[in-house]
């Protein structure tokens, strides 16, 4: 129908940023029959500098042999940016024991909403997607500037919801929602957010992997249009000193599988004893799955206080300063609003990690603290403050082992290690202008 000529075969690796291959259409359609379609295992357990974890032979093969990918064809979709008829689409790995890659992040979405299913309960979730606006600028000793235009800095002119300071960039926004259109990315709002060229999408509700899909897609698609446009669309957490930091919130509920009834709030619009639960469950275990939410070094300097970041995992009702926000809404849409996260987290992980928490307080009947009515910078700071933090307790999550799967936390562990050994190896200008003359 679309006289398709090339195939992009996508994988999401461990940071979510897009791995695979392009293909011509006939050689894909053969592929798809013979398991054709190759890529070595360890792409999964690569680094976001592109190295591998000295010994990642717990988690993948010494030879770093070949796993096949499966397309799923609900996912098929054209690749708008592209002159030539090219469709993209997003696969699953295996091995050829036919086993699924237990390490490759989509599988682990799967593998929790497969125990929602069991319990007869179907989550439904909306992510939200902070990202900044940038001059291309290649130099990492060079401040990162936003495009010149209204949208100033913090401390000059704030910009939240300025709607001309959004049109200032019509031209990227156009093709992002063209993209959009083209791909079947099913966004809501956009919004200009608190920074300088920072900006918000919202995506509308619904099946939790199709979201995560969308998101994985959208992020791709932004990066592109800014690229047409001689600008970087960026969504690390914390790309500019001074400024916000970028999220990415995980609003959720669970609906009854068979009547798809919201199972958070009873029909006369109060909490349900199981949306207590749920929070709850946020509430115990998301500090320790924060590697899965805040990945990277710099994800830390975003979870700070007074920039509508969480600093803990309080909740409460309608308040931007908790980590659990409960947005006013009626019986059909009641949610939490889960703000962990970092615009730079893997989406398929960020939703099934917030999506697991959840679930462990449902099937443990936790009960959650008392709702915070006022501002939570003032109580305690209870999230990692580091990376290195976040690891020493993720080795410890032992609840969230038969979840997640021992092999995938092996993986994480490994990796963000190697990061963070790599880190270590840089002597930042911090440390010069501070150290060299004063110790
Ligand atoms: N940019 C804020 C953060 O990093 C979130 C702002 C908001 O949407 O409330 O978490
Ligand atoms: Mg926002
Ligand atoms: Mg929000």
């Amino acid at each position: 129908e679309n006289r398709i000529d090339e195939v992009e075969c996508l994988v999401p690796d461990m940071a979510g940023i897009a791995r695979g291959k392009i293909l011509p259409a006939k050689k894909f359609l053969e592929g798809m029959r013979q398991r054709g379609l190759r890529i070595p295992e360890d792409v999964f357990v690569q680094t976001v500098n592109g190295d591998y974890p000295e010994d990642p032979t717990p988690v993948v093969s010494a030879a770093a042999r070949d796993v096949y990918l499966t397309p799923d064809a609900e996912t098929i979709r054209i690749v708008p940016w592209y002159s030539e008829p090219t469709a993209q689409v997003i696969c699953d790995a295996f091995q050829f024991s036919h086993e699924p890659v237990e390490i490759a992040p989509r599988r682990i979405l799967k593998k929790v909403l497969e125990l929602y299913a069991e319990q007869g309960w179907t989550p439904t979730v909306a992510p939200e997607l902070e990202f900044f606006l940038v001059d291309v600028n290649t130099d990492p000793d060079y401040p990162l500037e936003p495009p010149i235009g209204r949208s100033g800095r913090r401390e000059t002119s704030r910009q939240a919801y300025g709607l001309d300071a959004v049109n200032e960039f019509d031209p990227i926004f156009e093709e992002v929602y063209d993209f959009c259109e083209a791909m079947n990315i099913d966004i809501d709002t956009l919004t200009h957010e608190g920074g300088a060229a920072q900006m918000e999408m919202n995506f509308n509700h619904g099946d939790a992997l199709l979201l995560a899909d969308q998101a994985f897609l959208f992020k791709r698609a932004v990066r592109e249009a800014g690229l047409r446009h001689k600008v970087y669309a960026t969504f690390m957490a914390k790309p500019m000193q001074g400024e916000p930091g970028s999220s990415m919130h995980i609003h959720q509920s669970v609906l009854d599988a068979k009547t798809g009834r919201n199972l958070f709030a009873t029909k006369g619009g109060k909490d349900t004893a199981l949306f207590r639960n749920h929070i709850a469950g946020l509430q115990r275990y998301l500090p320790a799955v924060m590697p899965l939410l805040a990945p990277n070094v710099n994800s830390y300097r975003r979870l700070v206080p007074d920039y509508d970041a969480p600093i803990n995992t309080h909740w409460g009702y309608d308040n931007r300063t908790v980590g659990l926000r409960v947005p006013n809404s009626g019986p059909e849409n009641r949610r939490v609003e889960n703000r962990l996260a970092g615009a730079d987290a893997n989406p398929y992980l960020a939703i099934a990690t917030s999506l697991a928490c959840g679930y462990l307080g449902m099937m443990e009947k936790l009960k959650p603290r008392q709702p915070v009515d006022g501002s939570a910078y003032r109580l305690a700071r209870t999230l990692p403050r580091t990376l290195y933090d976040a690891l020493e307790r993720f080795n410890g999550a032992k609840a969230l082992k038969p979840v997640l799967g021992a092999l995938f936390i092996q993986a994480v562990t490994l990796v963000k290690y190697a990061e963070l050994d790599a880190y270590q190896q840089v002597i930042s200008s911090w440390e010069r202008e501070h150290l060299l003359l004063n110790v």
